[in-house]
């Protein structure tokens, strides 16, 4: 494994930096905060990932988002010029189904989500109920086991904007019985900032049915090591493995628990003064080297 005698890779010399290259097959990379930030590419960071590729890296774009679909993602990727086929996307939404088809769940499943969840699963054949708004009535409370379905084996949690009360009355009450399956797509509590206005990420959901439901929910996205399972089934060598993310609570937790080499961007959730804030305090993990942004990996190959 390739360790940086210099934290910044922006401090490497053209050694160290062709050393760092030759370290690793396989890319993961986090897209929001990375890639992108909502609808808008990060500059160079296109430049990068195809480079990567070049130099004949496989690449997989590994992202908690729920609300897409793969192909969905592959065209958003192209249409900002990243080289992008629908089966290099980890997406939690596509981990969800190809999790329960591996398990050979033939029940239905409650879902609080969007389409990007239901339409990966209706492509591996899982049922599903629960998308778009379930309103609160007057009378909410007198809810009864016949607003509840007798086929439904699973709850899946993921973002969803309609969620509400009702759901949670509904995937606590599917959850009380032991042998109902409950998972998440992942536990991030925001989404990235762009402004002054806080959007709550699925954590909140996730924790919410948590609560309510008095269990835990296996949860397939990062920084969970299920993706790390997921591609050793085809191959994956985890010590020639760089995991690249903007956020160190998730991109980077996730590439250390897996065994990866990690590179963490500032161009998204983790600023510079919270990577000096956890590297005193040693509660997260650290990255093991640093650019302020992915495309500037090709400058320093350039020198
Ligand atoms: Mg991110």
């Amino acid at each position: 494994m390739f360790k940086s005698a210099v934290y910044n890779l922006e401090e490497a010399s053209p050694d160290k930096i062709q050393d760092f290259l030759n370290s690793f097959d396989t890319v993961l990379t986090d897209c929001d905060g990375v890639l992108w930030i909502n609808n808008n590419s990060i500059p160079g960071s296109a430049d990068a990932i195809n480079y990567f590729r070049k130099l004949g890296k496989k690449i997989f774009y590994v992202t908690n988002n729920s609300t897409k679909i793969r192909s969905d993602f592959a065209v958003k990727a192209q249409q900002m010029g990243f080289i992008a086929e629908p089966e290099e996307i980890l997406s939690t939404a596509y981990l969800v189904a190809h999790y329960l088809k591996g398990i050979g769940f033939t029940k239905k499943v409650y879902l609080i989500g969007s389409n990007g969840i239901g339409d990966e699963l209706k492509a591996v054949g899982i049922r599903h109920i629960g998308i778009g708004p379930d309103p609160v009535k007057p009378d909410f409370k007198s809810m009864t086991t016949s607003d509840l379905d007798p086929e439904v084996g699973a709850v899946v949690v993921g973002f969803d904007e309609h969620v509400s009360y009702p759901k949670f009355m509904k995937a606590a009450s599917y959850l009380a019985k032991e042998e109902c399956l409950f998972i998440a797509t992942n536990t991030d509590e925001r989404f990235p900032k762009s402004s002054s206005i806080i959007i709550p990420g699925t954590g909140t959901l996730v924790r919410a049915v948590e609560t309510c439901s008095e269990r835990k929910a296996l949860v397939l996205g990062k920084p969970n090591d299920y993706v790390r399972k997921f591609l050793e089934s085809f191959g994956l060598n985890p010590a020639r493995t760089l995991m690249i993310g903007d956020r160190c609570n998730t991109d980077i937790e996730f590439g250390v628990r897996c065994g990866f080499q990690t590179l963490l961007v500032l161009t998204g959730v983790t600023s510079v003064k919270d990577l000096e804030r956890i590297r005193t305090e040693r509660k997260q993990p650290l990255p093991d080297v640093v650019l302020p942004k992915l495309g500037d990996i090709i400058k320093l190959t350039a020198s």
